[in-house]
């Protein structure tokens, strides 16, 4: 089947092409309108559709696959493995399901997950499916104030803990997080369930408030509890924005729309089927954790490996051994962790038997092309990068192999997906632009199911964060982006991380490529700061590979770089100022806090760090500032 011909059907007749989609899952009350769209941009897909997420990755796979394994849960922190079937799966939800509903959730009510990646993460994520109730999971790296923020906005009746998370063999506990959240929160939940591995010596219950999973879960013993048959437009669950950019959204997302959109990104982008195995290395709490490590391998009835540590422990070859014991298919991660593998030999990757591996696809960030480069040589198999975010749940841009596989062009995460209407637009007059010329890249309502239904509570921040920016009606990415001759579109990173010098209009994403292609860096983040003269100038901070102490040594890399812009972009681009540092300041979810480093650089105070990853980071950007720059005055 050729990608050409899919997408056009899929722009064309829309609804024929859902129609057919849909029946790739379980209706239980099949819909009776395949889409809604009286009142844009809000629309409704499959309006009518009776069906369960939990019952179409679990229930549905019993006869067929109950005995395959249906998701391994491998921690290198705790130094457990647990390989669990369909059936099993099936149990552990189940009783899960009847403790929720023991602690009197039901249809709709909100649970707030607080958990790293470990199988009850996902079993509570399945339960909530099965009842009806709302989950919302948060990244268990979050600090207290961030629960709070995202309890607040969620309102929970429960709150889902676990005992304590672990990161690199240092235990940290959850439970003094929760109290905190809970204090600081305006509408705390009235339970919470401790979920323990046995990390954190019990912290003090708070009665009335605060349950043991372990003590419910055998109070429940084998519970079988009914599917809850929902609209296919009912929320599902909530799941919060990076906060790269500001205050984190809280997009919303469907039940039916959901399913159909993993069923079909499944078969045709990741190409996994029933029995085949995928490897996500997300954390449950990002959207590609819910869509590739939960939702999307089981909805087909393939197996799901979940990975809780880091990718270097006990030595950065772990997840190729995991790819070979495990005969993975598909592998996803994110170009932040490639590029943390590119600092090892590349010995680790080759000297695992990877013939089951087919892709390496990376998402999330940019991907720089020395990274793509490295990675694709260690490997010998297609690096795939697709570009998608919170909003959408599921590639916007992307290859299709499950198609037809189209060349790898280093650089671009490829073609508009199935049902995609993207356009690149100029951000003033609105206009398409041509082949070559940059723009934002928007897609035409309806979005395809699958995308956000609107932001949790507010759809007036829905209308006025991405449909408000351009005549019209159209979903505003936020990103720039550009497309070749030959339709292979290439982002260029945010529409608000754009500088201008005297007039020129550069974007830092394009600065920070160039930069990274010094053999010398290991990665770079490139800011546009005030400047009486010019407006604004690129400031440079960068990594090396090998980290050095000698001044000299980063005064030459630092040169290297000025040279390497002004070779590759002309002498407008060149960095006013270029400092070489240990570490760069990033979120949880491994992307540059871009706004923290500008607002240090011009002497201000660096804003919102509560998405922050390692402190440490923020604090060696202040000593290089101090210091003075490599380059420049
Ligand atoms: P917030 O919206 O709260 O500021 P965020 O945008 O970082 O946070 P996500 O939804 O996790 O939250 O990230 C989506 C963004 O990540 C995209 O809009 C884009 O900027 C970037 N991104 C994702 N994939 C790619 C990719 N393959 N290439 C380039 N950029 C990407
Ligand atoms: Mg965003």
């Amino acid at each position: 089947m050729r990608y050409e011909d899919e997408y056009r059907r899929s722009i064309e007749d829309p609804e024929g092409f859902w129609a057919e989609q849909a029946k790739a899952i379980h209706w239980h009350v099949p819909p009776a309108k395949i889409l809604d769209y009286d009142n844009p941009p809000f629309r409704s897909w499959f309006v009518g559709g009776l069906t369960n997420l939990c019952y179409n990755a679990v229930d549905r796979h019993l006869d067929a696959r109950g005995d395959q394994l249906a998701l391994v849960a491998i921690s290198t922190e705790t130094n457990l493995v647990r390989e669990i079937t369909y059936r099993e799966l099936h149990r552990e939800v189940n009783a899960f399901a009847a403790v929720l509903q023991r602690l009197d959730v039901s249809c709709g009510d909100r649970v707030v997950i607080y958990m790293p990646n470990m199988a009850e993460a996902v079993f509570a994520m399945l339960a909530c499916a099965r009842i009806g109730a709302i989950h919302s999971v948060v990244f268990g790296g979050f600090a207290a104030h961030n629960l709070a923020l995202r309890i607040d906005d969620a309102t929970p009746k429960l709150l889902i803990a676990a005992d304590a998370g672990m990161r690199g063999g240092k235990v940290i506990p959850y439970k003094p997080l929760v109290d905190a959240a809970c204090a600081e929160a305006a509408s705390p939940p009235a339970k919470v369930l401790i979920v323990s591995r046995g990390l954190d010596a019990a912290e003090p219950k708070v009665a009335g408030r605060d349950e043991d999973y372990a003590t419910l879960r055998a109070a429940v013993g084998d519970a079988q509890v009914p599917v809850e048959w929902l609209e296919s437009n009912a929320p599902s669950y909530l799941l919060y924005t990076s906060g790269t950019t500001g205050k984190p959204k809280g997009v919303q997302r469907d039940v039916g729309g959901h399913a159909v959109a993993m069923a079909l990104s499944m078969r045709t982008v990741f190409d996994v089927g029933p029995g085949q195995v995928m490897f996500s290395t997300s954390d449950v709490g990002w959207a590609v954790g819910h869509s590739y490590n939960v939702y999307g391998p089981l909805i087909v009835g393939a197996t799901s490996l979940l990975y809780e540590g880091l990718p270097v422990n006990p030595d950065p070859g772990i997840w190729w051994s995991l790819c070979e014991k495990y005969g993975v298919r598909t592998m996803f991660s994110s170009p932040t962790a490639a590029r943390v593998l590119k600092k090892h030999d590349v010995d680790y990757i080759r000297r695992h038997d990877l013939s089951s591996l087919q892709y390496l696809f990376l998402a999330g960030e940019p991907l720089d092309e020395p990274t793509a480069h490295w990675i694709t040589d260690a490997l010998g198999k297609p690096v795939i990068d697709n570009y998608w975010q919170t909003e959408t749940g599921w590639p916007v841009l992307a290859l299709l192999p499950g198609l037809d596989m189209k060349p790898v062009k280093f650089g671009s995460p490829g073609f508009p997906n199935l049902g995609y209407r993207t356009k690149i637009i100029h951000e003033s007059t609105g206009e398409e632009v041509g082949a070559g010329e940059k723009g934002v890249l928007v897609i035409e309502p309806p979005l395809p199911p699958g995308c956000m239904t609107t932001l949790w509570n507010d759809d007036a921040r829905f209308l006025r964060s991405y449909f408000g920016h351009f005549k019209g009606l159209l979903y505003s990415s936020l990103d720039w982006a550009i497309r070749d001759e030959e339709g292979y579109t290439f982002i260029l990173g945010r529409t608000d991380d754009v500088i201008n010098v005297a007039g020129h209009r550069l974007g830092t994403r394009e600065i920070e490529e160039s930069v990274s292609s010094c053999p010398v860096v290991a990665e770079a983040a490139v800011v546009g700061v005030a400047d009486e003269l010019k407006g604004q100038v690129p400031v440079v901070f960068a990594t090396l590979r090998q980290a050095t102490g000698e001044a000299q040594v980063r005064i030459d890399a630092a040169d290297s770089m000025r040279k390497q812009v002004e070779h590759s972009l002309g002498a407008v681009a060149r960095p006013a100022r270029i400092y070489i540092v240990n570490a760069l300041p990033k979120t949880r979810s491994g992307k540059l806090l871009r706004r923290s480093l500008l607002a240090l650089a011009q002497g201000g105070d660096p804003g919102d760090l509560s998405t922050l990853d390692d402190p440490n980071a923020l604090e060696d950007v202040k000593r290089a500032l101090q210091r003075g720059p490599e380059f420049g005055g």
